[in-house]
């Protein structure tokens, strides 16, 4: 299991089956919900036993939500349909209340202890929670929106207006020449990280103009060839990280000064041997719950 946890990625390879063809019928979703097990998020923390995402029947924790509290259908899971609950009305933490026998955790820090299969459903149902969370007045008129298919939509009941859980793509790249990548310190980094670099999508760009806009803008890097490696759900609160590789063909570059106060290019033998441990010394490289890890071990490893 542990190897396993090394090598997959957190967040993803979500095994629920949506239903989504189901989830506009209520008379279903009422159905689903009466025979369903409940993860309940307190403030946006999940609940966690024994190092696993608690599932609970529902009479565990309908009481402790407040009238009107989301609870958004998840999917099947080995045909048993898993919602979403909100408790955070509860004016403390539960669990600590000793009112349920578990322990609320932040998602990021659970990341590390949980199955991957666990994080991709907690990460769905954070970032669905926090989304109606938010999204409880229309943008469009300032009304109050109804929660509608199984939480996969609010509806205005004054304009009519539609509005849909969102997702925010943010391209993160490894530039790389030969046998060599460039890796960078973000000022919001933990003391030592150097990773990938990264920034969101903006209207009207590509995956791979903005990949090019960010280089040029934090470490003034011209970008050649840019190939797609891999993706990940990261709900911080809802996006979606679009994992690439960035051929440059200089060696020259120039921090922002601000975003990014540090870069440094590292040979594919250094990254190698800093994956293994061999080099302990100030500099860190990302996790494994990050993708950022996986761009830089999958190219390492090539
Ligand atoms: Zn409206």
């Amino acid at each position: 299991m542990r190897v396993l946890k090394i090598m997959m990625m957190s967040f993803s390879g979500n095994v629920l089956e949506r239903a989504s063809e189901h989830r506009a019928d209520p008379a279903w979703i009422a159905a689903q919900r009466a025979q369903a097990l409940i993860l309940p998020l307190w403030q946006l923390k999940v609940l966690v036993h024994e190092d696993r995402a608690a599932r609970l029947e529902p009479h565990l924790c309908e009481t402790l939500a407040g009238p009107g509290a989301s609870c958004v259908f998840l999917g099947l899971e080995n045909g048993r349909p898993l919602f979403a609950l909100d408790i955070s009305h509860q004016p403390e933490d539960p669990a600590a209340a000793g009112l349920l026998a578990s322990e609320f955790r932040d998602l990021r820090a659970a990341a590390f202890i949980l199955p991957e299969a666990d994080t991709a459903i907690l990460g769905q149902a954070k970032a669905l929670i926090d989304w109606h969370r938010r999204h409880g007045f229309c943008p469009n008129c300032g009304a109050a929106t109804d929660f509608a298919d199984g939480g996969y939509r609010r509806v205005c009941p004054a304009c009519a207006a539609e509005h849909f859980p969102r997702t925010d793509p943010v391209v993160i790249m490894l530039p790389i020449d030969g046998d060599h990548c460039l890796i960078g310190r973000n000022k919001r980094f933990p003391e030592g990280l150097y990773s990938a670099f990264a920034g969101f999508v903006e209207p009207g760009e590509t995956i791979e103009e903005a990949v090019r806009r960010e280089l040029r803008e934090e470490v003034n890097v011209a970008a050649a060839a840019i190939t797609y490696h891999a993706s990940q759900p990261w709900p911080f609160p809802s996006a979606l990280m679009i994992g690439c590789y960035a051929t440059v063909s200089t060696r020259d570059f120039a921090t922002d000064g601000h975003e990014i106060q540090d870069a440094r290019w590292m040979s594919r033998q250094e990254v190698r041997a800093r994956l293994a441990g061999e080099i302990t010394d100030a500099i860190k490289l990302p996790a494994p719950i990050a993708i950022a890890h996986h761009l830089i071990r999958d190219w390492a490893e090539r």
